[in-house]
């Protein structure tokens, strides 16, 4: 069977500053490929910037201005947070953000992760710089992904075949599929990463989601707008173990938003009456 995905819910633009095209550029790579859903998940991390002021993530907190459905297309608004720490800590998390962009003082203590996230949709959480987790047993690596999805903006966990990071599949994908949270299964995984090939540790995510039943996302993981919607190295994955399409989904919008909502991470289903 062939699969029709109508969504792709991890895309980066400018700001990764390792990305080339801006949201209206990738909107519009979106609309031409038929999707119905983008999500926007720049990276929320370290890599963006050497110093850790709100003023270095401002792109992520007025993204209300962005429409909702813009030229057809419903675009969401989320972030791809680097997870730091064996206990599932996130980036920003441990950083207080004493002042908003214009150096008004905040009242109440509250930390980078907060201010800078709360207005988002929905996070990826994912591994970039694993050298925390080298010595990490496979209970500690599992109970790391295990508190990343306890987080309550987590949506997806992100290209955990790539990251290099070895964790008990099962323990993580059943607790995933309680949360109704997603699997990703990520394109840009295929091209090579510095653990070198991750297929056969994609395609056993894969198998054990679809033989235990938890919902996966298939994203592109776009550093470029050419990019957006393209996935066909997964799409053959996932044809030769037979995945079952109902699983996947950001397969179409309704679905998506569905499970956004079952996930608790945002409500979005007023906008499918539209
Ligand atoms: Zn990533
Ligand atoms: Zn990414």
């Amino acid at each position: 069977m062939t699969y029709s995905i109508k969504g792709d819910i991890h895309t980066h633009t400018l700001f990764s500053r390792h990305a080339y095209s801006t949201i209206t550029e990738n909107v519009a790579a979106a609309r031409e490929r038929g999707l119905e859903v983008l999500g926007s998940a720049d990276h929320f991390a370290s890599m963006i910037s050497p110093t850790v002021h709100i003023r270095d993530y401002q792109f992520f907190i007025n993204q209300s201005v962005w429409p909702r459905m813009w030229d057809g297309v419903m675009v969401l608004r989320g972030a791809e947070a680097d997870i730091l720490t064996l206990d599932g800590g996130l980036f920003g998390q441990d950083i207080v953000c004493p002042e908003n962009i214009v150096g008004r003082v905040l009242k109440g203590e509250q930390t980078l992760f907060e201010c800078t996230t709360k207005n988002l949709d929905y996070l990826v959480a994912s591994i970039h710089y694993d050298e925390f987790a080298k010595n990490a047993t496979l209970a500690q690596a599992t109970q790391m992904y295990l508190n990343v999805l306890d987080n309550p903006k987590v949506f997806v966990l992100g290209h955990t075949g790539r990251s290099g990071v070895p964790y008990d599949i099962d323990e993580v994908v059943l607790a995933a599929k309680e949360k109704h949270k997603l699997i990703e299964i990520n394109e840009h995984s295929f091209a090579g990463g510095p653990h070198g090939s991750c297929v056969d540790t994609c395609r056993k995510i894969a198998e054990r989601c679809a033989e235990l039943g938890c919902g996966i996302t298939v994203s592109t993981d776009a550093h470029i707008s050419l990019d957006i919607g393209v996935f066909p190295r997964t799409i053959s994955l996932l044809e030769e173990i037979h995945f079952p399409e109902e699983l996947i989904m950001n397969r179409d919008r309704k679905t998506l938003v569905g499970e956004m909502a079952a996930a608790g991470v945002c409500d979005l289903t007023s906008y499918l009456e539209e």
